[in-house]
C-alpha cells in the first residue's frame, strides 16, 4: 500500500515539504517507482503528543482492558498517536502489540499517599519514606518516565494544599528515577512545592498553578516544560465550590481559577515550554486533546506555538521521531492549516498510524 501525501507536510518549526508518500508503515519524499495506491490532500502533522492522559483510569480506579481500548481508540481518532501516560493502576502493556492503538510512553503508577491524592487513583504508600524505592519500581515499570503527585489538600491537617513529601525526600525521589534512566514529572497545584522540585532537577511538571513570578523565573531558566492542563483547571472553580468544609482551599483554589489565563500567559511569556495535555481519565474524557489545544489559545498563547507542541516539538523532547525520510507513519492530515485556526485540529480529515488509515 502506498500513499501520496500531496502536502504541505509539516516537518518541524517552519520547515515544510511539498509533499511525501507513505510506503509501508514508513515515511519517504521520494516518489515511489510504482505510484501511489491512494492520496490525501491537505496539511500533514507529526501524529499528536498528549503528555498528560491516564489510559487504565477512570473515576472508580483501573478500568478493564475493554475500556482501556476505547479510551485509547478515541485518542486515537482524535489525532494523538503518542501519549505519555501521567500514571495509571491499570497494566496497559498490551497495548504495545496492537498496531491499531497509539503508541505509550507510561509513567508507572503515580505515586501518593493515603487520603492525599483523588481515591484509587494513585499508589499510596505506607510512609513517605518508601518514596525513593517506590520511584525505583515504578522507573522499571515504565517506559522512562516516573509520575509523583507532589501536593495536595490535606484535610486533617491545615484544610490547605500542602506538599506530601519533604524537601529531602523529594531529592531522593528524583535522583533515584535519575538513577535508574527515568525523568520524573510532578502534579503540583501548590506554590510551597516548586522550589524543592527545582532544586532537585525536576523535568517537568504537571498544572503548575501555584507557580509564584520568581518560581516562574527559575522554571524558564531551567527549561523545564510545564504540561498547563487548561481543561482542568477549567474546572477548579467547580472544585471549589464542593470544598465548603475547606474555605482555605476553596479560596486559594477560585484565586488560581480566576487568574488562569493570566499565569499560562506569564509562563509562556517567561519562555517556559508549554505542554498540551488533556489530564483525560479520571474526570476528563479521552479523545479531548484538539479541545485542550482550544483552550491554550483561547487564553492567549499563539496557535503556532500550541500546535508545534501538540506535534513535533514535544515529539523531540520525548525522543520520539517525527516525519522524517524514513521515519514510522504516524500523522494527521487536516484540510487547512492548524497554526492559523486551532479549530482545524477538531475535524481531520485522516488519522494515519505505522501506515494505516485508521480514521
Ligand atoms: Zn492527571
Amino acid at each position: 500500500m502506498t500513499l501520496h501525501l500531496r502536502g504541505p507536510v509539516l516537518l518541524g518549526d517552519e520547515r515544510a515539504a511539498g509533499e511525501a508518500w507513505v510506503v509501508g508503515d514508513r515515511v519517504t519524499f521520494s516518489r515511489p517507482a510504482g505510484g501511489a495506491d491512494d492520496e490525501l490532500d491537505g496539511w500533514v502533522l507529526p501524529g499528536l503528543v498528549d503528555v498528560h492522559c491516564h489510559v487504565g483510569l477512570a473515576a472508580t480506579g483501573a478500568v478493564d482492558a475493554a475500556t482501556a481500548e476505547r479510551q485509547a481508540l478515541a485518542d486515537r481518532d482524535s489525532g494523538v498517536l503518542l501519549v505519555r501516560d501521567a500514571g495509571s493502576p491499570s497494566d496497559t502493556r498490551w497495548i504495545d502489540d496492537r498496531a491499531d492503538l497509539p503508541r505509550i510512553l507510561r509513567a508507572g503508577h503515580h505515586l501518593a499517599l493515603p487520603k492525599r491524592y483523588l481515591r484509587y487513583y494513585g499508589r499510596e504508600l505506607r510512609a513517605p519514606e518508601e518514596l525513593p524505592g517506590a520511584v525505583r519500581e515504578e522507573a522499571a515499570r515504565g517506559d522512562g518516565w516516573v509520575k509523583i503527585v507532589g501536593d495536595w489538600i490535606d484535610r486533617d491537617g491545615p484544610g490547605d494544599l500542602t506538599p506530601l513529601w519533604s524537601d529531602q525526600l523529594v531529592t531522593a525521589a528524583i535522583a533515584a528515577a535519575h538513577d535508574a534512566g527515568a525523568r520524573v514529572t510532578v502534579h503540583t497545584f501548590a506554590t510551597e512545592t516548586i522550589d524543592a522540585l527545582l532544586d532537585a532537577g525536576v523535568d517537568c511538571l504537571e498544572h503548575a498553578t501555584g507557580a509564584s513570578p520568581e518560581q516562574i523565573e527559575r522554571i524558564a531558566a531551567a527549561g523545564i516544560p510545564v504540561t498547563a492542563t487548561m481543561l482542568q483547571v477549567d474546572r477548579f472553580e467547580e472544585i471549589a465550590a464542593a470544598a465548603t468544609r475547606y474555605p482555605v482551599y476553596a479560596a486559594r483554589m477560585r484565586e488560581m481559577h480566576a487568574r488562569r489565563h493570566r499565569h499560562l500567559r506569564d509562563l509562556f511569556d517567561a519562555g517556559v515550554p508549554i505542554l498540551v495535555g488533556t489530564d483525560a481519565g479520571g474526570t476528563i474524557g479521552h479523545g479531548r486533546l484538539p479541545d485542550e489545544a482550544a483552550a491554550l489559545v483561547a487564553a492567549g498563547l499563539p496557535a503556532s506555538a500550541v500546535v508545534a507542541a501538540a506535534s513535533w516539538r514535544t515529539r523531540a523532547w520525548l525522543g520520539a521521531p517525527a516525519l522524517a525520510e524514513g521515519a514510522p507513519a504516524d500523522l494527521v492530515v487536516y484540510p487547512a492549516d492548524p497554526r492559523e485556526d486551532i479549530r482545524v485540529l477538531a475535524a481531520p480529515t485522516a488519522v494515519v498510524l505505522r501506515g494505516t488509515r485508521v480514521a
